[in-house]
């Protein structure tokens, strides 16, 4: 052992208070740690830690890795500090429009949603027993999307408009094989829409082409078309002859719709657009500087197997009702993995959780009224230019005019924000404005001031009489949201309890320890999420002025230094809204990086089995050919077959993309060597940071041999998963790749020139979200960090050595010690007696907690991850129910219990179930409700049975089932 310079962890009250944020972050408090320590037959978490790691990773022999962070702040001066930054964003009024608009998010879904832990706490409903709030609430969403659009099938979510379109052009790719490779894009489209759809067809192969579509179908071979509705310009043109042209030549028509004009425009699928796509961001959710929004995609009938992303659809559960849970292959659509159409992972849903509450809350007369109102404004505004001698471009609008200046266009936005109001200079001679639900008159006069100079313009009619700038065949009637949720609400009473049901049918962090492998289920502090929504930060416009947005600014600058410190590698890009598309992002910079050296052909991408499905899914975005590394028993990483391959390889090599420690929650003692193998041979490695929880602050990926990694903010640093996103994946690179990040095609200083172009529709990603990392960051400090990440090793160890003699713990590295998660084996149990691990996750229901991974990495296996914040009552909870499940299981096997009618399989029970005149189970009734005695004074109660995955498949409906289907 050497010298280690361990930190003071003695049973000293008074020291720990004096520590500050890390000791409420961090769930044991020092005695417990030291219980703990002895549990695993270690001394110091430090010495805990040196054994575990291998040697070679660590940045000086038997040495920690030292973070330059400032000094942790406490809670009250790290908000005010948050307040300090927030005071230098100056937010104006928002005109600039390009699919981000203010909007009022109503005061009781900002608080009751976003501001929930119950709702941003949750996890993905992969388990949907303990997740019938939230999936009603997605099924509300797509339900709404799926209505004003008009067409069938909508999915729960996408990471943005520009990512959907693109999601639309790989399917429409997909579902017209043989069709040429060209994809057309309407000109007058959103330009990062057109820049993202650009960087995603590249590495396929795909040729973007940009017509003005207003002239018909240019002659091309396409698969698809992409037409916006209405135009970038704010034009409405009807789409009509280019869908119909479009079908004429055998190719889809994608529709990138504004969710608000929908409810006063004909929708896509009535004028015969097969996938519609956008953003739903102004059904309430704050701009935040560019996110995190809900992107939607729907398409029609026929289509919904190539859907991207999740979908939300209504099976039974084990007596019979109606029960919701993620529909089709949609449950993991990564884990397909190279043969996955997206690599979507993580999503929006909390944000469309909130825009499907929006609709809840406004119903359809509601949203119809702002659409109205809207685009009075709109109107009212063209009429006070054209009054004031303007020349306003299109007759044909919903809320966004052009207006042509003749080389005027930025004296007129400077002279607009000298009176609080940004505009768009969508070129020299032209200024863009766009109405929202914000908008009021004395903005509109502001406006006009603006472009002649006079406060008082010459005012036409102040605009309450909705005179209609929509062409006659596009108007639309009120034939949408007609299922009673979205008119049974009315009341804030009514709308209160409806969201307060839907919490309390879900299992989230505020309730219990979610043991996630994989995913990081850490406390979400509420000092990091209390600037969330502030409105210097919420109602900035992803493409104002930066000097208007210094705050927001210093805080991604602060962040990225902080993350290349703590990653070891030189340059940082918080673009990417999700790990899935850090991962795109980074293996984009690795094809950028070969290309950059005229090595063209080196396009094989090697990935072990064990790796996670979007690492795959993203390889082949990537314009990459995976090949797969084979891992030995002891679930590492084959030496012998990765030098058969990269010596194979050696001329086709790009990249090998690793993730460490290993998915198997082991901390690989030959990665140095898996890196060495893959430089010799021309190739990059690629770390996948979404298990940096168990390296920070002992080792750096860009030190021990990484050229590039992505994190996930949402796991690592404290962003709440949200029921399945937000994310924020950056990606962090050394700096021969650091030429290759992403850029955008708005703001300059978002990435780098040579950059390959944006992942993501905002220039800085999810924005809005980034004071929460800082904050922890800014909370924690070196020690604090670090602290996180010893406890969260040992946690993990004293889960393994507890359960150790009730299941096997599957793979272990030195000293027989796990990382940061362990893999508990019922493989052995399940051939036995027939318990599977669905069994085992279900029945923990019963006992109040949310199952760990089932079966990734290993099929038949549970995988837990406790986290640092959990402290030992609720570990020693969770370790006694696995116990007291292992009990149960020997009851199986002696045969106390029936194979087929036990606690077991027929967990969860519900109160219906249990309460039941004739109960006909032959265990007793508490034997199912109450397994340990605490039960009896805290109990969750699932909502529903075991839900029948096969039923749903079978039968599928993803929007909401008329109120019949819940009648007993
Ligand atoms: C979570 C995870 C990802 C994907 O991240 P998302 O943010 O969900 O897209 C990738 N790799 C591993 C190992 C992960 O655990």
């Amino acid at each position: 052992m050497t010298e280690q310079p361990t930190r003071d962890r003695g049973p000293d009250a008074g020291a720990a208070a004096a520590r500050g944020f890390a000791d409420r972050h961090i769930g044991p408090d020092p005695a417990e740690l030291t219980q703990m320590l002895k549990a695993v037959g270690h001394g110091s978490t430090a010495e805990l830690m040196t054994a575990a790691l291998p040697e070679r990773i660590l940045s000086s022999p038997g040495q920690w890795a030292p973070l330059e962070l400032p000094a942790p702040a406490g809670e009250t001066e790290a908000l005010a500090e948050l307040r300090e930054l927030a005071d230098r964003n100056r937010v104006l009024t928002s005109m600039i429009g390009q699919g981000y608009y203010d909007t009022i998010t109503p005061p009781v879904i900002q608080r009751n949603i976003l501001e929930n832990p119950a709702w941003y706490t949750a996890y993905t409903p992969y388990q949907p027993e303990i997740s019938q709030g939230r999936l009603e609430a997605l099924l509300n969403f797509q339900t709404m999307v799926s209505d004003l659009t008009g067409l069938a099938v909508s999915g729960a979510s996408l990471l943005d408009e520009a990512t959907a379109a693109a999601e639309a052009m790989t399917l429409a790719r997909r579902a017209t094989r043989g069709n040429g490779d060209a994809f057309i894009v309407d000109s007058d489209v959103f330009p990062q829409t057109l820049s993202v759809l650009r960087t995603r067809a590249e590495p396929l192969g795909i040729d973007v082409v940009v017509a003005d579509l207003s002239e018909g179908l240019p002659d091309t071979d396409a698969f698809g078309v992409l037409v916006q509705y209405p135009a970038a310009s704010g034009a409405v043109r009807d789409p009509r002859a280019v869908i119909a042209e479009t079908h004429e030549r055998g190719a889809l028509a994608v529709v990138a719709a504004d969710i608000l004009a929908l409810t006063m425009l004909q929708s896509p699928g009535a004028m015969g657009a097969d996938i519609a796509v956008g953003s739903t961001q102004r059904f309430g959710v704050p701009m935040g500087f560019g996110g995190p929004h809900a992107g939607y995609m729907s398409l029609r009938e026929g289509l919904q197997r190539q859907l991207p992303g999740r979908l939300v659809g209504v099976s039974v559960d084990n007596a019979g009702k109606p029960a919701y849970r993620l529909a089709l292959q949609t449950r993991e659509q990564h884990i397909r993995r190279e043969k996955a159409t997206s690599n979507i992972c993580t999503a929006q849903v909390l944000l469309a959780v909130m825009a499907g509450m929006y609709a809840v809350y406004h119903g359809p007369h509601g949203l119809r009224a702002i659409a109205e109102r809207v685009h009075g404004h709109a109107v009212d505004l063209a009429a006070r230019l054209r009054a004031a001698g303007c020349e306003v471009v299109h007759d044909a609008f919903f809320d966004t005019l052009r207006v042509r200046v003749r080389g005027g266009a930025s004296a007129v936005v400077a002279a607009a924000a000298e009176r609080g109001v940004n505009l768009l200079a969508a070129d020299a001679d032209t200024v863009g404005l766009s109405c929202d639900e914000a908008t009021t008159t004395a903005h509109l006069e502001e406006v006009v001031a603006a472009f002649t100079g006079s406060p008082v313009a010459g005012a036409a009619e102040g605009g309450r009489a909705v005179p209609q700038a929509l062409p006659g065949e596009l108007h639309r009637g009120v034939d949408y949201l007609g299922h009673p949720v979205f008119s049974a609400h009315r009341s804030e009473t009514s709308l209160l309890r409806y969201m307060r049901r839907l919490a309390d049918k879900d299992l989230a962090l505020d309730r219990s320890m979610i043991p996630l492998g994989s995913c990081t289920m850490k406390l979400n502090a509420t000092a990091e999420m209390e600037s969330v929504t502030w409105p210097e930060f919420a109602r900035l416009h992803p493409f104002a002025p930066l000097d208007q947005a210094a705050g927001s600014v210093r805080i991604v600058r602060d962040l990225e230094r902080w993350l290349a410190e703590i990653t070891g590698y030189d340059a940082v890009s918080l673009q990417p809204n999700a790990g899935s598309q850090g991962e795109l992002a980074g293996l984009l910079a690795i094809r950028g990086y070969h290309r950059g050296r005229g090595d063209e052909g080196r396009d094989v991408c090697l990935i072990p089995s064990s790796a996670h499905g979007t690492n795959a899914a993203s390889a082949i975005m990537a314009g990459m050919r995976v090949k797969v590394v084979a891992c030995d028993d002891g679930g590492n990483i084959d030496l012998e077959d990765l030098r058969a391959k990269t010596a194979q390889h050696s001329g086709d090599l790009a990249a090998i993309m690793i993730t460490y420690p290993s998915t198997h929650g082991v901390y690989e003692d030959t990665v140095t060597e898996v890196c060495r193998l893959v430089h010799e041979a021309g190739g990059q490695v690629y770390v996948d940071g979404a298990n940096l929880n168990a390296l920070l602050g002992w080792a750096k990926p860009g030190e021990f041999g990484a050229d590039v990694s992505h994190l996930n903010l949402h796991k690592t640093f404290c962003i709440p998963h949200g029921g399945g996103g937000p994310g924020v994946g950056p990606v962090a690179a050394r700096s021969h790749l650091a030429g290759y990040l992403p850029n955008h095609p708005s703001q300059p200083e978002a990435g780098p020139y040579t950059g390959v172009g944006p992942v993501s529709s905002a220039p800085f990603g999810s924005a809005g979200i980034l004071q929460i990392s800082w904050a922890y960051i800014r909370m924690m400090g070196e020690e604090g960090l670090r602290a996180a990440t010893e406890a969260a090793v040992l946690s993990a160890n004293y889960v393994a050595r507890r359960l150790e003699p009730y299941y096997p713990v599957l793979y272990t590295g030195r000293g027989g010690l796990v990382a940061h998660e362990c893999i508990v084996d019922i493989r052995g149990l399940a051939k036995q007696t027939g318990i599977s691990n669905e069994d085992v996750s279900k029945r923990l229901i019963d006992y109040g907690f949310h199952a760990p991974t089932m079966s990734f990495p290993v099929a038949g296996t549970l995988m837990v991850e406790p986290t640092e914040s959990e402290d030992l009552e609720e570990l020693d909870r969770f370790v006694d129910a696995m116990i007291a499940i292992r009990g149960e299981i020997d009851r199986v096997a002696d045969g106390t219990y029936a194979p087929e009618d036990n606690p077991l399989k027929n967990a969860p029970h519900t109160a219906e179930a249990l309460t039941a005149d004739d109960w006909k189970h032959p265990y007793p009734r508490s034997e199912g409700a109450y397994p340990v005695p605490e039960l009896r004074f805290d109990k969750y109660w699932s909502p529903v049975g075991r839900i029948d995955q096969a039923y749903g498949d079978r039968n599928l409906v993803c929007s909401c089932p008329p109120p019949e289907a819940f009648e007993v």
